[in-house]
């Protein structure tokens, strides 16, 4: 009865061990630990069954946060093959045609105009029905299936808007999102390149939307997004707030708008704080010369405290959801 308890302490004393610094010559190191454990025999009779779940057990602690320990339970292998079969699906949806491209309105706060809209990838998959992209693109990033995928919705995306274009609707801008896992290939400005050329597409009518985390995370974030600029393309931070970049490195980075994330919309009329970021927000993309959109608009309501702060662009099912091309241009064409 007290083994796993005698476990669970020793594994505390594991961890605890790396709170202090290593000393190696006159630098210190910072290190943690994470720990998995399997028991014998519950969780396996051979040292090659308790090895791998104590594995699995470990990627769970890490999963959680540095410096824990997680006990292995059986649902964790089921997970993880759950995941590997996700996967694997996933890979074969690129190349079987399961995915599509829907695109959402972005209007004028002021005349309700559309100004432009979002390239959303949709995924229908024969054996799991449509998958919602928050349970796939962050496996797809994992994974690095997301570096095709990206580069197949972006492709996609300015086909779509080219072809409008040549049969008399005009889309006035393209958003796209873009994962940090594309913006680290060293190929990323080359493929992009290519997509521009290939499909015709002015860049001016071209936006990537990167989250501060993709800043944060990319080395030579700077660098890029300055080349990104200089090809034409405008950038956006999307789900803004959400992340922590410092004030003054917003203030040196290349990008032209700022997208207020859906939580802080949803929180209008109802939570203090949430209205008190979107007007501090505003104040900051006033001063330091941001264009701002809000995501998430549901309601009028929503839309006029937006709109009565300065907010330009609005997004969200008040005005429409991301729908299939053909759809799309029936909605909005004629107006
Ligand atoms: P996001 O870029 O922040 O996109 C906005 C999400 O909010 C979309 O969800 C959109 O359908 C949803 N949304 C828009 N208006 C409303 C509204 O009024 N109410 C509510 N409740 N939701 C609204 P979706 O399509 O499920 O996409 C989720 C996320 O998946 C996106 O968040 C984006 O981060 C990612 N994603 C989607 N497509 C791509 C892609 O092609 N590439 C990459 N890297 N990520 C993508
Ligand atoms: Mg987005
Ligand atoms: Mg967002």
């Amino acid at each position: 009865a007290g083994n796993d308890d005698e476990v669970a302490n020793l594994a505390e004393e594991i961890v605890a061990a790396f709170d202090e610094p290593f000393r190696i010559g006159e630098h210190e190191l910072f290190l943690s630990a994470s720990v998995g454990i399997s028991l014998f025999p519950a969780d396996g009779l051979s040292v090659v069954d308790l090895m791998r779940n104590a594995d699995t057990a470990m990627y769970r602690a890490k999963a959680i946060g540095r410096g824990r320990y997680h006990f292995y339970t059986p649902e964790m292998t089921s997970e993880a093959q759950e995941r590997i079969r996700m996967e694997n699906l996933l890979r074969r949806a690129l190349e079987n045609g399961e995915l599509a491209v829907h695109l959402q309105p972005q209007v004028d706060a002021e005349s309700g105009k559309l100004v432009g809209a979002e390239a959303l990838v949709r995924w229908f998959c024969p054996e799991l029905g449509t998958v919602p992209p928050a349970r796939f693109i962050p496996l797809a990033e994992e994974s690095g299936i997301i570096i095709k995928l990206g580069h197949w919705v972006l492709r996609e995306s300015c086909r779509q808007v080219m072809q409008w274009r040549l049969s008399g609707f005009d889309l006035p801008q393209l958003s796209v999102n873009l994962s940090v896992k594309q913006l680290e290939r060293p190929e990323f400005i080359d493929t992009l390149d290519d997509i521009l050329c290939e499909t015709g597409i002015d860049p001016a009518c071209l936006k990537l939307e990167i989250t501060e985390s993709v800043v944060m995370a990319v080395g030579n974030a700077f660098n890029l997004l300055d080349r990104l600029r200089n090809m034409g393309i405008t950038l956006s931070l999307d789900d803004f707030g959400t992340g922590y970049s410092s004030l003054s490195y917003l203030k040196m980075l290349p990008v032209q708008q700022l997208k207020i994330d859906q939580s802080f919309v949803f929180g209008i009329g109802i939570n203090q704080g949430d209205e008190a970021i979107i007007r501090s927000v505003m104040a900051l993309a006033e001063s330091l010369g941001f264009e701002v959109v809000a995501e998430g608009v549901e309601s009028e309501a929503q839309a006029a405290f937006l709109r009565a702060l300065g907010c330009q662009k609005l997004q969200g099912f008040l005005h429409g959801r991301a729908v299939a091309p053909a759809e799309f241009r029936s909605r909005w064409a004629i107006r």
